[in-house]
């Protein structure tokens, strides 16, 4: 690195040896900037031992020092997996990766009758051959992070089985898209002319919009069960929300996110007037299979309703009663059509093509208003205690370094949700 002890310097170099230091001097950057944040985040997880007295009331100190170490394993994994990823992309780049590569799939063309003239077909075979390795360096990291860290604190629900089958669709079904596109994209830029990148940002752009399309009722599919909402109380609820603020609701599905992970979420999608809802079935405390006697553990007996009643079992069993009541459902719900109402989808659509910086700091903000709007629909009470369950069920730490979590959180620190939900003036 003492090639760029100057960043002067730099300039006496061809404009191939500039780009190539830029990119390593900003990957470096970037890399270190973030790995001093995460420092000083893990060291909140480090000294903050104990339930802070503000949260005395919301979280327990057993639920505290899980999602503590929780959090604490995590950060050690992404400290490693980060340190590796930057080293391996310098020393690909030092030694060569790439055009060794391309001199690979050069090889590969040819012996297959494709001569130099076949220049896409060559830059195909270097894509899917640099795919490939990535997927295949990226499995070990992956696999450490589901069957050791996800399962030792009890998240993890996915068998070697499924996960191999998952990665290997994942690989198969990315081919087929990426495939088509990219080739489509080098005939663009080749026949483009002078204003090559206007039509090949136009066809990136349309090709995304058709993406994000199709994801959910074409290619999230593949990957997991997807089964409408029985007929019922939360179904009806959900209608009669929706239709309260003129939401376009078609269809709500219930997603089988139980056979991956207890990690639980909710969603909407959708088009103009064909809007959908998905609910984890892990969100749902009646609906979810994790609350009910399962085969893994015979011995494990259903839960019954009620917080704090069963503090020693919780810690010795992995699938703990977990969950929101139908209520807090909703009241999730109402945060997420907040979302919408307020045009949240379109405005991160439009930023997106900014930084990503800027993106955080809007999502966070976005946070606020559509708690404030489900506040609004009368539900503060019942969001603020699925707030508390979701936080509790997903361990998430409610103690963070101001500047780690201003670069990194899409959502504000869960005090300060709950602060403002709180907050009668906020009205
Ligand atoms: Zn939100």
């Amino acid at each position: 690195m003492g090639m760029w002890a100057s960043v002067d310097a730099m300039w006496d170099f061809p404009a191939e040896k500039r780009i190539f230091g830029a990119v390593l001097l900003f990957s470096w950057t970037v890399y270190l900037w973030e790995t001093f944040l995460a420092q000083r985040q893990r060291r909140i997880y480090k000294t903050t031992t104990r339930v802070p007295v503000e949260l005395e009331q919301i979280m327990d100190s057993d639920t505290f020092e899980k999602s503590r170490l929780y959090q604490l394993d995590k950060s050690t994994f992404s400290f490693w997996s980060g340190l590796y990823s930057v080293v391996e992309s310098t020393l690909i780049l030092l030694f060569g990766g790439l055009p060794y590569l391309w001199r690979l799939s050069e090889r590969v063309c040819g012996s297959a009758g494709f001569g130099p003239e076949y220049e896409i077909i060559q830059s195909l075979v270097f894509l899917l051959l640099a795919t490939f390795y990535s997927a295949l360096t990226g499995l070990p990291w992956s696999m450490y992070n589901t069957f050791v860290i996800e399962e030792k604190h009890g998240f993890n629900h996915q068998t070697l089985e499924f996960f191999m089958k998952d990665t290997i669709k994942k690989f198969v079904v990315t081919q087929c898209i990426l495939l088509p596109v990219s080739s489509l994209l080098l005939y663009i830029i080749k026949i483009g002319g002078d204003y090559f990148f206007i039509y090949a940002w136009l066809f990136t752009l349309v090709v995304s919009l058709v993406l994000v399309t199709i994801y959910a009722d074409y290619i999230a599919p593949l990957f997991d069960k997807f089964t409408p909402l029985p007929e019922g109380k939360l179904k009806q609820e959900i209608e009669v929300m929706a239709k309260s603020i003129d939401f376009p609701l078609t269809k709500v599905y219930v997603v089988e996110g139980s056979k991956r992970s207890s990690h639980s979420n909710a969603y909407f999608y959708g088009f103009f007037k064909n809007k959908r809802i998905v609910l984890f079935d892990t969100l749902l405390e009646e609906y979810s299979v994790l609350n009910k006697d399962n085969q893994e553990e015979p011995g494990l007996e259903p839960r019954n309703d009620g917080e704090g009643d069963s503090e020693e079992i919780r810690t010795k069993v992995k699938n703990k009663k977990q969950g929101c009541k139908n209520e807090e459902v909703l009241a999730v719900l109402g945060h997420e059509l907040g979302h919408w109402k307020l045009g949240h989808t379109i405005k991160n659509i439009i930023i997106s093509q900014v930084l990503s910086f800027c993106l955080t700091v809007l999502s966070r903000r976005f946070e606020f208003q559509a708690d404030a709007f489900a506040k609004k629909l009368g539900m503060s009470k019942d969001l603020y205690s699925a707030l508390i369950k979701l936080n509790k069920d997903n361990l998430g730490f409610p103690v963070s370094d101001w500047l780690f979590s201003t670069w990194h959180y899409s959502h504000p620190p869960l005090l300060e949700r709950l602060q403002a939900l709180k907050d009668t003036k906020q009205d």
